[in-house]
């Protein structure tokens, strides 16, 4: 049997029940695509809906503020994504009539599609016959023809896609990419595939060779850098003071002030940064250090409340002084929740802390 048909007779099956998969639209399958990369759908499920609730059409994105899909995106990470996003919307909504268009040549002309997303809201929204190729796609592949080299070189992506590619069949294409991705996801998991349970096991090369333990092999990666922040909790009694990041990942999104600093400087970093917003330290207690690990860097944040007398003078455009109660109203990173937990004396990894 063709793997196709034996996919997809499982997809009927075992397929989850996915708030995008009960109702859809080529805005749902966007939207659960670009929420749904690295991260989980346990994690993605409540965000798609309060999402949707807020944000029903591609419309009503366009006509939102960049301010407030980030307030709705806020914990997902990687924030470009968001206001990539809106800036899609407004593209479909200015270029074709409110609509997303149906090629995968012109889905990847939209801000911030790139040729996974293309070819996935392609296939599963338009029916076209491509083959979408993510993170899942590249493990489920490269153990069903046993590809030996590296899946993080350029050269096996593009053979893994040609494989792929030639298993998409004319009915259903979109299914099957979804066969592939749940495969991945409940089946041909990273760690220990479920090969009895495998709909594919006799057509699998790694199976039958014995090689799904060392499947898929990877380029070494250098290690991450180790950077140390002082991260300062500003607070004049009542409400905190946040900055708007200009730059980086979280490019966007708000946090508490912080500045590279190592251990022995940052009690002084920590209260510099109170200065430079005109404020002065008028007590300053260490509260704890945030690990976060982001795509290039080991960030550890050393975190300080420090209280300050009343501002005397509005903290400038991107500074806002937020009291804790209107924390869920802005777009904040799970990294800038953890530092503003430690600053209040909260456990940094507490599911209860939600700002
Ligand atoms: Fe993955 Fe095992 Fe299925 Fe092969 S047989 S695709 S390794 S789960």
């Amino acid at each position: 049997m063709r793997i196709s048909a034996a996919l997809l007779r499982w997809y009927d099956r075992a397929r989850r029940d996915l708030p995008w998969r009960r109702e859809t639209s080529p805005y749902r399958t966007l939207v659960s695509e670009l929420m749904a990369q690295q991260t989980t759908l346990a994690v993605v499920v409540p965000y798609f809906q309060r999402f949707m609730a807020r944000f029903p059409s591609l419309q009503a994105l366009a006509d939102a503020s960049d301010e407030e899909v980030m307030a709705h995106w806020s914990g997902l990470g990687y924030y470009a994504r968001a206001r990539n996003l809106r800036r899609a919307a407004v593209a479909a909504v200015a270029e074709h009539g409110g609509a997303l268009p149906d090629t995968e040549e012109a889905l990847r002309r939209l801000p911030g599609v790139g040729p996974y997303t293309a070819a996935a809201v392609a296939s599963i929204a338009f029916g076209a016959r491509t083959f979408a190729l993510d993170g899942n796609g590249l493990r489920v592949l490269s153990r069903l023809f046993a590809v030996e080299e590296a899946i993080d070189r350029p050269a096996t992506r593009a053979r893994l896609r040609e494989l792929g590619t030639a298993e998409v069949p004319a009915a259903r294409p979109g299914d099957f990419n979804q066969s592939v991705m749940e495969l991945g996801a409940l089946v041909c998991t990273p760690r220990h595939p479920r090969c009895d349970e495998c709909p594919v096991a006799r057509a699998c090369a790694a199976h039958t060779r014995g090689m799904t333990a060392t499947l898929p092999r990877r380029s070494p990666k250098p290690a991450r850098p180790v950077v140390r922040v002082a991260c300062a909790l500003v607070t004049d009694g009542a409400r905190l003071l946040l900055v708007k990041r200009g730059g980086g990942l979280l490019r966007g999104t708000w946090t508490l002030p912080e500045r590279e600093a190592d251990p022995a400087q940052a009690p002084a970093a920590a209260r510099a940064l109170a200065a430079d917003a005109g404020l002065r330290a008028q007590a300053v207690d260490r509260r704890g250090v945030v690990r976060q690990i982001f795509t290039h860097r080991d960030v550890r944040a050393e975190v300080f409340r420090i209280e300050v007398g009343r501002a005397r003078r509005a903290p400038g455009a991107d500074l806002r002084w937020v009291s804790p109660a209107a924390l869920g109203e802005l777009g904040l990173s799970n990294y800038a929740r953890k530092t503003i937990a430690v600053g209040l004396g909260q456990k940094p990894d507490n599911p209860a802390f939600r700002p």
